[in-house]
């Protein structure tokens, strides 16, 4: 709904009114043309009112054309021309001219006024503040378009309300106070909180002005009202800010300053400079070189360069530097400052700001150091892994093998690759004397010239490593002074001992020449730790060599047949090897950890005998009985002497010592033999001889036959001697023949008989048939003989004797059975051994060399066969021997038999 109805009269154009009235001029007077009996009073009354009502409608032209009409109308019909009429005119024109002009006057104003309250339409419809009319009782007379969008209310709700509804309850006094105000001055603004339709509260501002009449009455008021709620918050969150900045400005370390172009000596700061550098303003203005004084000396240079050309070039300034306090505290501050010019463009002065930036020059400080740090720890680990990886490969290196030697010259190879020029590995020998292992060069040796290569022996600073065990680092600068090495131009060393168990094992050497490479501890702590390795791995493989070697000697003395054994310095038993235990009966448990007087039985009565060497060539061992559980041993002993003790290393020679006493006893009863038949020989042949007395013919014969048989008995004996020499030799063939044993048998027995004793019979026992022999028939003949011979000859008292034959299990046994002197049952055995006589001092005058049963024996068992005897003392012997049959293949093929007695015919 518009604010104002503006209620504009339409005008009528002049002259349409002035053609109307004309007309009705005309017919106001026409009729009374004529009637001259009739007043002309009435006709003239019509005319002016009709010109007067067209002055008004039409304005004064309009009124001055109709009341000329009218007059010349009354002045042609009415007056007849009448001259008197004339002066008419005047009031007539008046009148109407007049009406026209107040009409025109009055229209003007209606216009003026339409204008005006259109023109307020359109400044309160378009205002964007609400425009609220209030009557002077408070009653809401006008409500414009802002209004209603500002309070979301419809003009049509609101006109005619209290004005008071438009405030919140507890503000409604505030609004009648402002129209109170308002009516009283005039006018009148305040501040409120109004109430929207939607219950939200505005903060408003409102401004009254009271409408007053011509009287000066009030008739209404007008208020403006603004929503203020935005500037509001908007002026609260300035002051907030304003305080914020104030806030902040006080905090910052920010000092401005000001000097002259060029002059800043003259530097004039703000008031904080004291605060930030302890110098007030009024000292910095009394002492023009200050600024420069508290420069700290490491930026001055700098910094006067950087003005100088910020000066000279009119550009901005802009430095980062360190001003020392005056309490000598140092404060990076950040210096800004730029020329300001005066309207002419000349530099009027400089203006700037200085900012405490120590905090961030620290943390950057702080964050470059941490950078640095963490750079260092970095290059730090990777030395260490470098350090390491060596280490690991050296370690490998070094446990690869136990050829220490051969490991230690790689592991000095290694070395060169990584860290030295030269390596020299020297090892202690084992009599205490130092030895140049290896020499290692970066650079291929050999061609060339190798100056000063430290092939021979390991320099004097070497030795005294050495022999101290303490390891040296040599450096030009760590005031050990210039550092030579034997021959090599070193420029830094470091020799470490190779220390293991308390030992000093040798030395590794690093050797700089050449690559300008001066050592450090570094260098030293990673060749101790190597030398540590090296150490360990020298020790290991001598200590593995060294077992090995005991190992291998404990084994020797295992499987060797010769007893031996290890007294300590203490003399208890610290070995005993297991020949020793089999030829004494004494067990190693027995022995080992005990004194050697309680352990051996009798060793006191022959230690004094052992011939003992102190060298390693052994003495002549010597020869000494010794009591065992087997009995009475003879052993041949010698010892030997060394720092730990003495070994004795012993053989049994019971048999041996047996052997050359039945030597001895054989000379003793061979001579014996030999003489006795070799006198009887002489004799006869002495005899015969003679010429002194004549020997008649049976005489001559029976020295003759002496001769023969005496002779064949030499022979006999030769032979036998020959025999058994043939057996020792192992040069004596058997044949393998097959023969008939019975015939053997008879035919040995019949020349036996030709010489038999008296007293003395032989038989024989045999089966009616008997398997054929596979031997040598000469040889089982020379067995019989012999067997038979010995029965002849130990039965001195005569008696039966009976050759058998049995025929066995693919063999035939040839028994010869006396009735003599018999043998004892501990000689059974032992009279088949070589040269073995059971009495052989001859006490029953039976002569012997003790080899006709060793020489059976060898030679039955060469052809095969087995040969034993049984015998009861004083009652006879019976020897028998078995020999295969000629046939095997007879019995069973592939039996068990056949196999036996193809391999070893007899022994079943
Ligand atoms: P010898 O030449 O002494 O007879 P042998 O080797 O033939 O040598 O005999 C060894 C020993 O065996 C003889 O010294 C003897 O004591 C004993 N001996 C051998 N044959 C007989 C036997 N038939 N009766 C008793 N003793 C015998």
């Amino acid at each position: 709904m518009p604010f104002y109805r503006p209620n504009i009269p339409t005008r009528v154009p002049w002259w349409l009114v002035a053609v109307l009235a004309g007309g009705l001029e005309v017919a106001a007077i026409l009729p009374f043309w004529g009637a001259e009996d009739a007043f002309p009073g009435l006709p003239v009354a019509l005319s002016v009112l009709i010109a007067v009502v067209a002055g008004l409608a039409g304005g004064p032209f309009a009124g001055l054309a109709a009341a000329g009409v009218g007059w010349i109308l009354f002045f042609g019909f009415l007056a007849d021309a009448d001259v008197r009429a004339l002066p008419a005119l005047v009031p007539w024109a008046l009148a109407a001219g007049l009406a026209g002009l107040v009409a025109d006057r009055w229209r003007g104003a209606q216009d003026e006024r339409t204008l005006l309250a259109g023109r307020l339409g359109a400044v309160t419809s378009a205002s964007g503040d609400a425009l609220v009319t209030v009557s002077p009782d408070g009653m809401i007379q006008g409500w414009n378009e802002a209004a209603e969008a500002l309070y979301g209310r419809r003009a049509d709700t609101v006109l005619g309300e209290p004005a008071s509804s438009l405030a919140v309850e507890r503000r409604e006094g505030d609004l009648a106070a402002l129209l109170e105000r308002a009516a009283e001055d005039g006018s009148a603004a305040s501040e409120s909180v109004h109430r929207r339709e939607d219950g939200a509260e505005l903060t408003v501002s409102t401004s009254a002005r009271a409408v007053r009449d011509d009287r000066g009455d009030v008739v209404e008021i007008a208020l403006a009202i603004a929503d203020i709620g935005e500037r509001v918050e908007a002026d609260e969150r300035l002051r907030e800010s304003e305080t914020r900045r104030r806030a902040l400005v006080e905090r910052l370390p920010l000092v401005t300053y000001s000097h002259p172009p060029g002059d800043r000596g003259s530097l004039r700061p703000g008031p904080q400079i004291e605060e930030l550098l302890g110098y007030s303003p009024a000292e910095w203005a009394a002492e023009p070189g200050l600024f420069e004084r508290l420069l700290h000396p490491d930026d001055r240079e700098r910094v006067l360069g950087e003005l100088t050309a910020a000066a000279d070039s009119a550009e901005p300034f802009r430095s980062e530097y360190r001003l020392v306090t005056r309490a000598g505290d140092v404060v990076w501050l950040r210096d800004e400052a730029a020329p300001v010019r005066d309207a002419s463009g000349t530099i009027a002065y400089v203006q700037g700001y200085l900012l405490d930036v120590s905090e961030r020059r620290r943390t950057r400080d702080e964050h470059e150091r941490l950078l640095a740090l963490a750079r260092a720890a970095q290059a730090d680990a990777a030395h260490r892994q470098r350090n390491l990886d060596f280490l690991a490969e050296a370690s490998g290196l070094l446990g690869s093998s136990l050829d220490y030697e051969t490991t230690l010259a790689r592991t000095a190879e290694l070395i060169v690759r990584d860290l030295a020029d030269w390596c020299l590995v020297d090892v202690r020998e084992e009599d205490g004397s130092l030895r140049r292992l290896t020499v290692a060069h970066a650079e291929p040796l050999g061609t060339g010239s190798d100056g000063g290569r430290p092939d021979g022996r390991p320099e004097p600073e070497i030795e005294d490593v050495v022999r101290r065990g303490r390891a040296r680092l040599v450096a030009p600068d760590n005031g050990a002074g210039a550092p030579p090495l034997g021959e090599l131009e070193a420029e830094s060393w470091i020799c470490v001992p190779l220390l293991s168990r308390g030992r000093t094992l040798g030395a590794v050497t690093l050797v700089s020449a050449g690559s300008g490479r001066v050592y450090g501890s570094d260098e030293l702590a990673l060749t101790q730790d190597l030398a540590q390795r090296a150490a360990l791995a020298v020790d290991n493989a001598r200590l593995y060599r060294e077992v090995e070697e005991r190992a291998d000697a404990a084994r020797v003395l295992t499987y060797v047949g010769d007893g031996v054994f290890l007294l300590d310095r203490a003399g208890v038993v610290r070995l005993w090897n297991p020949a020793a235990e089999s030829i004494t009966g004494l067990t190693a448990s027995a022995v080992v950890g005990h004194p050697v007087a309680e352990a051996i039985p009798g060793w006191q009565a022959v230690a004094d005998r052992v011939p003992i060497a102190s060298s390693r060539e052994p003495g002549r061992p010597d020869t000494v009985p010794v009591e065992t559980g087997k009995g009475e041993r003879w052993i041949s002993i010698s010892g030997v002497e060394f720092f730990g003790g003495t070994v004795y290393a012993f053989r049994d020679v019971t048999e041996e010592r047996r052997l050359d006493e039945l030597k001895a006893e054989f000379v003793a009863t061979a001579s014996h033999e030999l003489r006795t038949p070799l006198a009887a020989v002489y004799g006869a042949a002495q005899t015969l001889r003679r010429h002194d007395f004549v020997l008649d013919e049976a005489g001559r014969d029976r020295f003759l036959s002496l001769i023969v048989d005496e002779s064949e008995r030499l022979g006999r004996i030769v032979s036998e001697i020959l025999l058994a020499n043939q057996l020792d030799a192992d040069r004596l063939d058997v044949s393998r023949e097959p023969f008939d044993p019975a015939d053997l048998v008879e035919r040995v027995v019949d020349s036996v008989r030709t010489h038999t004793p008296p007293g003395v019979t032989v038989e024989i026992v045999a089966p009616p048939s008997v398997p054929l022999v596979g031997a040598d028939r000469d040889r089982a003949r020379q067995v019989l003989v012999n067997l038979l011979e010995n029965a002849i000859k130990y039965s001195p008292d005569g008696g039966r004797i009976e050759v058998r034959l049995d025929a066995g299990h693919g063999v035939v046994a040839f028994s010869v059975s006396d009735e003599g002197l018999g043998i004892p049952s501990d000689h059974h055995e032992r009279i088949f051994e070589k040269f073995y006589r059971l009495d052989p001092d001859m006490t029953r005058g039976v002569g012997g060399t003790g080899l006709g049963l060793y020489i059976c024996s060898e030679l039955v068992s060469r052809m095969g066969g087995t040969i034993w005897v049984e015998s009861v003392e004083g009652k006879g012997s019976s020897f028998t021997f078995e020999l295969p049959t000629a046939e095997p293949e007879l019995a069973p093929a592939g039996g068990p038999a056949a196999d036996e007695s193809a391999e070893s015919p007899g022994i079943a």
